[in-house]
């Protein structure tokens, strides 16, 4: 059976998931690296309902996709961490997973394979000690988004 999942999980953890997998040394300013602490919330967007931070040294914006493969979506952090779990961990389909967050297969598939592209990019020439490793190296990589005009 399929059903979307979202709503079985809660915002914050979801948000310190994404926080602690993309973000591993905290959130910070993507311009002077000044720490969250040292800016003030400035808005929440819309959809994603994330806090956009104002960094009290720069002034720039920024938010917990600021900097990651999610940047400039409108993808809940409920369906980022649904996303991310049922790509890294259960090896779903496009299809079950877009049913369960109840995106379109199009947007599923996009990102899954921004997901993929990112890890591939990363991958060692050194094999890992265990899958968890590379389970855990997957989530950072989605949350350091590449270059991209450097592989066209
Ligand atoms: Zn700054």
């Amino acid at each position: 059976m399929e059903f979307p999942i979202t709503e079985l999980l809660d915002y914050e953890n979801s948000t310190e998931w994404i926080l602690k997998h993309f973000h591993p040394k905290g959130l910070q300013c993507p311009k002077c690296k000044k720490t969250v602490k040292q800016s003030r919330k400035f808005r929440r967007t819309q959809t994603s309902e994330l806090v956009v931070h104002r960094c009290y040294n720069c002034d720039t914006i920024y938010n917990l996709y600021t900097g990651t493969i999610f940047q400039g979506s409108q993808w809940s952090v409920k369906q980022v961490v649904l996303l991310m779990r049922g790509i890294c961990k259960k090896g779903e389909t496009t299809r079950e997973l877009a049913a369960e967050l109840g995106l379109s297969y199009k947007t599923v598939l996009v990102m899954r394979h921004k997901v993929q592209d990112n890890a591939e990019l990363e991958q060692p020439n050194t094999p890992l000690p265990d899958s968890h490793s590379e389970t855990d190296e997957m989530f950072q990589n989605a949350g350091e988004k590449r270059c991209t005009s450097s592989r066209s």
